[in-house]
């Protein structure tokens, strides 16, 4: 008789739904996975990718055994070896290096699972008894989560389930059909209820193209566009004065500041008509003074340029401006996280640092895996573990990238599903569980629901949960404090248990039972202020800032590479690239799922029919993309939904799987934002050429 169970589980994967997932077990084997339609966010539905989750886990490519490199680095060659003989290589290098220097030591992980259990908790700790050299976990959020918390105070804002609400969305920096279903499925309703959708990217996106009006201006410009409306907003008074006057510090410095950003020059910084700038102030402001809410959802295509952290902060004022948070429906949100009592102390035991060890930027990895030691950087990287991360095709400046991990000296593991760029730079592989074969507990950023994951299946072949690596390492390399014993569900029970002020009642065994908890946060979180910034209020003008050496009121800054900013850079590589999510892959995960990238095609790049008869080009024609850091292979789409001087990427395709073995990294460079030290994909000029085929 079969036995056939339904499992509560957790979408691990990096976007900001966190859907609730019901597993469907027959026999010990996941034959489903479906939106849980209780789950209020969820409602019921997966993307394209999760839905097919089982095709992932069951793949005939999963890593089942470890792995033993016996090519050369990159040629992905490996023979299968006991987990034994695994772990005690890896304790005996990891050990040796230690003993001179454990800073030597890189762990590099980012979010290929968003767990808080399986991310950051016993590697964590690992690290920290090892004094292994901190990561810097900066490639994708923190230039905005800065300036958004120079301003508001946190990553708070409009609650997902208000936005059906609004009357105005404006939709900045972001594809949601791609990476924000669930916020898509409640504009649409916004929609259908009266609401104007606003699109606000160089690119038109499938987002874009289903909203009423798109704004196409240039990339790294998003900061200006802010200016030029508040300059209106104040210039028109269409204010919330007593909003202001309540809750913002600094408005007459704004004032003096943003006078200098009329229509005319906003237009032309961003390549847009003045008609787009006043046009669209006016809208926000009048329907903000008669009381309708608007709000905006940004995401974190806005600040992947050099000013990115300024472009958020700039954006992040408007609300304030017309009182926009009076309202649930009415305010912006980057992230949600802030909100979350998440208890990074317990579960990452900061405490088992004897010393302060350096850290390293994730995003300058191609530079630091090459650089030698000296009394500045400190000693040359030995060695790098590699878990929920793939950076040999997801860090920008690939080239170097790739040298830094083909060098013989380096002795690298890499925790994987599958045998991904990075793997192939392997000297020894461990296999991973995935979100169906483990425990985890999930915080979200673009919901507010605490979240459980049940392990549905029992471990393929001898695949183990990262904590049980590290749990394993920690007793070869002799670590005896007690946390390193802590179960998973001890771990997962550590998650919100906070003690401080923003304790709650948290209570792990429910939470598995029931799948989700919401946070019990105001539906309208800053209607009468109440901001967590150091002066309670909106910060037009951030002391902290200025305390940081950063200029304290909202300003523009140019792009590196831009032909306003760099024309003699700009002669040479005169279009501009960014390299946006495709709708089939998430970062560089899903890529090796057939179906997915038979829905994506090959790596192609959209551009302009005026840019493509430039150059000679037609659809379909391969072309070589390139800059003095690198090139790659795409097939041309010549379409104008990739405005004039802009080429458009869709990432991040594995190296391998493209038939010149390189992406759209190739060609981004290690430059950092303006502040949050992220880094800066969409600021990169290029020119297009035709390849013979
Ligand atoms: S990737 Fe995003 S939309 Fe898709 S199932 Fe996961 S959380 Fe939901």
């Amino acid at each position: 008789m079969t036995s056939t169970q339904v499992v509560r589980a957790t979408c691990p994967h990096d976007c900001p739904d966190t859907c609730a997932l019901l597993v469907t077990v027959e026999d010990g084997v996941a034959t489903a996975v479906k939106g849980d339609p209780d789950h209020p966010t969820t409602a019921g539905v997966l993307c394209t990718k999760v839905s097919r989750y089982t095709e992932r886990t069951y793949h005939e490519e999963r890593l089942l055994y470890p792995l033993r490199r016996v090519g050369k680095k990159g040629e992905g060659k490996f023979e299968r070896i006991s987990w034994d003989e695994a772990l005690d290589t890896i304790a005996s290098r990891l050990g040796s290096i230690a003993a001179r220097d454990p800073q030597a030591i890189l762990p590099y992980s980012y979010c290929g699972t968003m767990g808080l259990v399986q991310g950051e908790s016993m590697s964590a700790r690992f690290f920290h008894q090892l004094g292994a050299s901190l990561l810097d976990r900066t490639i994708c959020a923190t230039a905005g989560f800065t300036g958004y918390k120079y301003t508001i105070g946190a990553t708070i804002g409009t609650d997902l389930e208000q936005f059906q609400n609004a009357k105005l969305i404006l939709i900045w920096g972001g594809n949601p059909i791609a990476s924000n279903l669930h916020f898509w499925t409640r504009a649409q309703e916004a929609k259908r209820r009266g609401a104007k959708l606003i699109a606000i990217d160089p690119y038109r996106s499938l987002t874009a193209e289903k909203c009423h009006q798109h704004i196409a201006l240039l990339p790294g410009t998003d900061a200006a566009l802010a200016l030029g409306l508040m300059h209106v907003l104040i210039a028109e008074d269409l204010l919330d004065h007593d909003y202001i006057a309540r809750y913002t510090v600094g408005f007459e410095e704004l004032k003096q500041r943003v006078a200098e950003w009329t229509p005319e020059r906003t237009a032309e910084t961003c390549g847009i008509t003045v008609a787009e700038v006043v046009e669209l102030a006016r809208l926000y402001g009048g329907m903000a003074k008669a009381g309708e809410p608007v709000a905006i959802r940004t995401n974190y295509g806005v600040q992947r340029v050099h000013g990115g952290g300024m472009a958020v902060r700039n954006l992040t004022c408007l609300p304030a401006l017309v009182g926009a948070w009076r309202h649930a429906a009415g305010g912006v949100q980057l992230s949600a996280s802030g909100g979350f009592p998440t208890n990074k102390g317990a579960l990452q035991r900061p405490d088992l640092l004897a010393k302060q060890p350096r850290t390293i930027n994730m995003t300058t990895i191609g530079d630091d895996l090459l650089r030698p030691g000296s009394a500045e950087f400190g000693p040359a990287v030995e060695a790098v573990i590699v878990y929920n991360a793939n950076p040999l095709a997801i860090a920008p400046d690939s080239s170097k990238v790739m040298a830094g991990f083909a060098r013989e000296d380096l002795f690298t593991v890499v925790l994987e599903h599958f045998q991904t760029d990075t793997v192939d730079y392997a000297d020894i592989v461990l296999p991973a569980t995935t979100q169906l074969e483990h425990v985890d507990a999930h915080s979200a950023y673009g919901h507010l629901y605490m979240m459980a994951n049940n392990a549905a299946i029992a471990p393929l072949g001898e695949a183990k949960p990262n904590t049980e690596v590290f749990r394993l390492l920690a007793a070869r390399m002799g670590f005896t404090d007690p946390c390193f014993k802590d179960s998973d569900d001890e771990l997962a029970a550590m998650a919100f248990n906070r003690q401080d002020a923003r304790a709650i009642h948290f209570d792990w065994d429910a939470l598995k039972q029931k799948g989700w908890q919401k946070l019990n946060m105001p539906d309208a979180p800053f209607a009468e202020g109440g901001f967590p910034t150091p002066s309670g209020k909106c910060e037009f003008y951030s002391a902290s800032m200025a305390a940081d050496g950063l200029d304290p009121l909202p300003a523009y800054i140019a792009p590196y590479e831009s032909v306003a900013s760099n024309p003699e850079l700009a002669q040479r590589y005169p279009l501009a690239m960014i390299s946006p999510p495709a709708r089939n892959f998430l970062n560089s995960t899903f890529v090796n799922v057939k179906s997915l990238r038979a829905a994506e095609g090959e790596p192609h790049l959209d551009i302009h029919p005026d840019d493509s008869a430039a150059r000679g080009i037609s659809d379909g024609e391969m072309v070589r993309i390139f800059n003095d850091r690198g090139s790659f292979i795409a097939k041309a789409r010549v379409t104008d939904k990739a405005r004039a001087g802009l080429v458009v990427g869709l990432s991040v395709w594995w190296k391998k799987l493209a038939r010149d073995g390189k992406n759209a990294n190739e060609v981004t460079s290690q430059r950092l934002t303006d502040m949050g030290r992220a880094p800066t994909f969409y600021d990169t000029l290029v020119e297009v050429e035709r390849v013979a085929t």
